[in-house]
């Protein structure tokens, strides 16, 4: 007899959850992660090859537990004065919020996002026993300085999470949100930048407001403008106590060498692995001009994928793009979907067989 997770002696409020579960499907042309779905470039991947393995012989040793030279190399990417001693890592942003919700979270504690986000948020801070309070958002799905530190305020939650862009909507918010938002709570304020690179060129970053404000934390990932999602590595930027904090909850030695050495031999090249940001851009921009000639109504984006609306029937579609070899994310919001911008081809594949679906 099989036996079911009700069997188990599994905790209470892990009952009837539902594991993150973006399909992983072998089809060609895949846009439902907002991954850059652009290679790691020849040269580059040799030189992270020989890193890699220069560190293999090491491996009988533990890796440097404070990966101090991955820090390092973040930091100088980061540039706004950031010290290395400002800088965490981990395997993929995901975990670096977790350590962030494992340190100021916690079970009795409330952590909030403004919904629709980013759908992890909600399932980090429940499993480290915290309750989720969803905000909202306008009727674009745009954030106002005074409407969300007032939604901050009436719930004063121990964590804020601020995606921006926002996933899945593309929505980005103005510095005014994360001062405001700020200065309206008592607990920690996560800035969550992981499609920061796909931003317009005058699009400021939160890192810019770090002085001072010993509360807030700045998240970037490699997932996406990097190209390196399968290394798993995200990072934060955050006054050096956060850091502090941040090494009582994390594993000993949670970045492996053969991490740490990808990481750092990727970010010695940081612009050729970042190349294919402004081709990217370009794919976007072309994907919501041409869904709004087929009548879709495209959110405007500063990341590397389209929210749309005017589906009439999202999982019909989805299906039907799917069957036509292009994989899409149905996100859960009513007479939407959300498309990342790929390769021209993959681009093209996707907006002919919408095109095709529609003509049907
Ligand atoms: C993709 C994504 C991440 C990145 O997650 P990793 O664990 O670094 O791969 C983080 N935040 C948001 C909003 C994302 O969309």
């Amino acid at each position: 007899m099989t036996v079911r997770l009700e069997d188990l002696p599994l905790r209470d409020d892990l009952r009837g959850q539902k594991p993150y579960g973006a399909p992983q499907e072998p089809l060609a042309v895949a846009l439902n992660v907002n991954e850059n779905t652009h290679p790691v470039p020849a040269d580059v991947a040799d030189d992270i090859a020989e890193s890699v393995a220069k560190s293999i012989s090491g491996l009988n040793r533990y890796p440097d537990r404070e990966f101090v030279e991955l820090r390092e190399a973040f930091a100088e990417y980061l540039g706004h004065g950031i010290e290395a001693d400002q800088v965490w890592a981990a395997n993929g942003s995901n975990e670096v919020l977790q350590h962030v919700l494992q340190a100021f979270g916690g079970p009795g504690r409330t952590a909030m996002g403004f919904a629709p986000t980013y759908s992890m948020y909600p399932l980090l801070v429940r499993g480290v026993g915290s309750e989720w309070i969803a905000g909202t958002r306008g009727p674009r799905f745009e954030l106002d300085p005074e409407d969300a530190a007032r939604q901050v305020r009436e719930a004063d939650p121990d964590v804020v999470f601020l995606c921006t862009p926002n996933n899945p909507t593309g929505t980005a918010l103005s510095l005014d949100v994360v001062e405001a938002v700020y200065e309206a709570s008592r607990g920690i304020v996560i800035v969550d930048e992981a499609y920061f690179e796909f931003s317009p060129d005058d699009g400021a970053s939160a890192l810019t407001l770090l002085p001072g404000r010993e509360r807030l934390v700045v998240s970037r990932t490699m997932s996406k403008a990097f190209a390196f999602a399968g290394a798993r590595v995200g990072y934060l930027a955050a006054d050096a106590a956060v850091v502090d904090a941040l090494r009582l909850v994390r594993l000993p030695y949670h970045l492996s060498a053969i991490t740490q050495a990808a990481a750092t031999a990727a970010l010695r090249h940081s612009d050729e692995m970042l190349r294919t940001v402004d081709e990217i851009v370009v794919q976007r921009d072309r994907i919501s001009a041409t869904l709004e000639a087929l009548g879709y109504d495209p959110y405007p984006s500063g990341s590397n994928f389209v929210l749309f609306g005017g589906v009439d029937d999202p999982h019909d579609t989805w299906r039907r793009l799917y069957e036509r070899g292009v994989l899409v994310r149905d996100v859960g919001i009513p007479g939407h979907l959300r498309v990342s911008a790929g390769t021209e081809d993959e681009t093209s594949a996707f907006l002919d067989a919408l095109a095709r679906i529609g003509d049907e």
